[in-house]
């Protein structure tokens, strides 16, 4: 047995095996090929390789769950000899020149698309099999290992750092626990684990060693430790530490359709920030009030090319339809910084926090955004949705975001397409935007105060440098004058203000928040019952 200590992100407890995950082992994006015949058989072994897998996860799983939750296994051997699937991804390497990783991701979503247009149930559910057996023969192309557990058990991931696009990517339902040598308690990557609700330590002083790869472990989250090798007691103690966790969150759960209000009677919002339809199910669990901050850059990260307005259009329709009526704020792409995707050809950077990024790639790439806003607009015929705008330093940027929504409206309406009425609202999460606040607030509908991005640049504080924690005061009275300011101008000026960083889930600061006049906090799904039980006592 062995412990290692870390800093918790999110805290709980999780007991099961360890994944090593290796950056290496991901060359997903695209790659030309000299010999498409090799890559060919490339591709062809690897198909062969998926189809043992599968014959022996089919055997287990009869033993485990019998053969009608396992033919499924046996379903995907013959998906994986399908000759229209087989010949699709051929073509592609031998016409493109590209690599088999890439060829399998861009067939199995043509066909995953092609199965969910289809009318008949069965063939539907079919989608997400193709995109279950591309999956796996892309992770075999990538040497992904899979040595020592079987894949469809979850497991507690140990890498050095994971960015959002890998977080983001992975498969949730096989995750238990994320543990990281690196990264920092505002990244983006520990916002996903609390979005997912998965216990994560960050900061750990653990080695990505080969013989920790499948070894049990129990990651305690409450006491910032991961345990390797856990002996019998220690097992016992996390299992029942687990078990208490768990009734704690049954607890939580009797507050559902109650209201956010204090026992003074003063009422606030509570929304859930979401990075993509997959976490529509935990905003709807959580019974949040709405959606505070859909992170849309997640529909372009989790993507290998541009999103295409019907793609974008699905994504955020599907939330928005979701929420039956229930209010869903959809950022504009925030891509830059740490959030990258690598069709977008971003130039390297010497400060990339202060680079090309969120709005201002928008406004270069008027293409790009008239895309999303779109897709927005076309959503928002199916609910209540409304759209906000990240990064924002100056009140010309709102006026030309303006001009181009006008254009974008008038567009839709040319071609007939419906639309809703859509709130504009922008991100206070620059110090000049605080500064501005007063003249912003007379062109936008709301605020919504990023406080993650607003203490890195109103302290100096690179978020994602985890060294600099020492001088990190997330309680700064800076920030915290800031949001003040940002609250009495918005409400000076007749809008409303709400926070969608991290901070609106401090319970420490709730009462503060309460007494600044903040009408909405945004917060991780896993967070919304806490906070309403946090008013509630206030
Ligand atoms: C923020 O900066 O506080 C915010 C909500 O946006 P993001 O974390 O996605 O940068
Ligand atoms: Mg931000």
């Amino acid at each position: 047995m062995k412990e290692f200590s870390g800093k918790s992100v999110v805290a709980g407890v999780a007991i099961g095996r360890i994944h090593i995950f290796r950056k290496q082992e991901y060359v997903l994006g695209k790659r030309s090929i000299e010999d498409t015949e090799r890559e060919v058989t490339r591709f062809r072994d690897a198909c062969e390789e998926a189809k043992q897998q599968l014959a022996q996860i089919y055997a287990a799983a009869l033993k485990d769950v019998g053969e009608e939750h396992a033919s499924i296994f046996s379903v995907h051997q013959m998906m994986l000899e399908d000759p229209d699937y087989l010949e699709a991804v051929e073509t592609l390497i031998r016409r493109e020149k590209v690599n088999g990783e890439y060829a399998v991701t861009m067939t199995g979503k043509r066909f995953a698309e092609l199965f969910s247009g289809m009318e008949d149930a069965y063939f539907q559910a079919r989608s997400a099999d193709i995109l279950d057996i591309s999956n796996r023969v892309i992770r075999i192309l990538a040497g992904i290992r899979e040595s020592g557990i079987r894949s469809e058990d979850p497991v507690i991931v140990v890498a050095d750092d994971l960015t959002p696009s890998e977080t983001v990517q992975m498969d949730k339902s096989r995750i238990l626990a994320f543990v990281t040598r690196y990264g920092s308690g505002n990244s983006h990557t520990a916002i996903l684990a609390r979005t997912m609700n998965l216990p994560s330590l960050v900061n750990t002083n653990i080695e990505l060693l080969e013989e920790y790869h499948g070894k049990m472990a129990v990651v305690d989250s409450f006491h910032n430790r991961l345990i390797l090798d856990p002996d019998d007691a220690t097992l016992e103690e996390q299992r029942k530490s687990l078990e208490s966790w768990r009734r704690e969150l049954a607890l939580l759960s009797e507050l559902k359709g109650r209201e956010n209000v204090t026992r003074d009677g003063r009422r606030i919002d509570i929304y859930a920030n979401i990075g993509n339809a997959a976490d529509l199910p935990r905003v709807l669990e959580c019974d949040a009030g709405g959606i505070g901050l859909y992170r849309s850059e997640f529909v372009y990260l989790g993507s290998q090319d541009y999103p295409t307005e019907e793609e974008q259009f699905v994504a955020y329709k599907t939330v928005v339809e979701g929420m039956k009526g229930k209010k869903v704020i959809i950022r504009t792409l925030d891509i830059g910084a740490d959030k990258q995707a690598h069709y977008f050809g971003l130039p390297k950077e010497e400060n990339p926090a202060m680079g090309l990024r969120a709005i201002r790639i928008c406004l270069s790439r008027t293409d790009v955004f008239k895309t999303q806003l779109r897709a927005i607009f076309r959503a928002s015929a199916f609910g209540t949705c409304s759209v906000m705008f990240p990064m924002i330093i100056s009140l010309w940027e709102i006026r030309r975001i303006r001009e181009i929504v006008e254009e974008v409206k008038a567009e839709l309406r040319a071609e007939d397409i419906p639309f809703g009425s859509v709130e504009l609202g922008i991100m206070i999460e620059t110090p000049a935007a605080v500064m501005m606040s007063d003249e912003l607030a007379k062109e936008v509908d709301f605020f919504s105060i990023g406080t993650n991005d607003l203490t890195q640049y109103t302290l100096a504080i690179d978020r994602q440098n985890e060294s600099l924690e020492v001088f990190y005061d997330a309680h700064h009275p800076a920030v915290l004058r800031m949001i003040q300011k940002t609250v009495e101008n918005g409400h000076k000026n007749g809008i409303w203000v709400g926070i969608c960083g991290e901070l609106a889930g401090d319970p420490e600061l709730t009462e503060t928040f309460l007494a600044m006049g903040v009408d909405e906090l945004s917060v991780s799904p896993a967070y919304v019952l806490p906070l309403r039980k946090r008013v509630r006592e206030l």
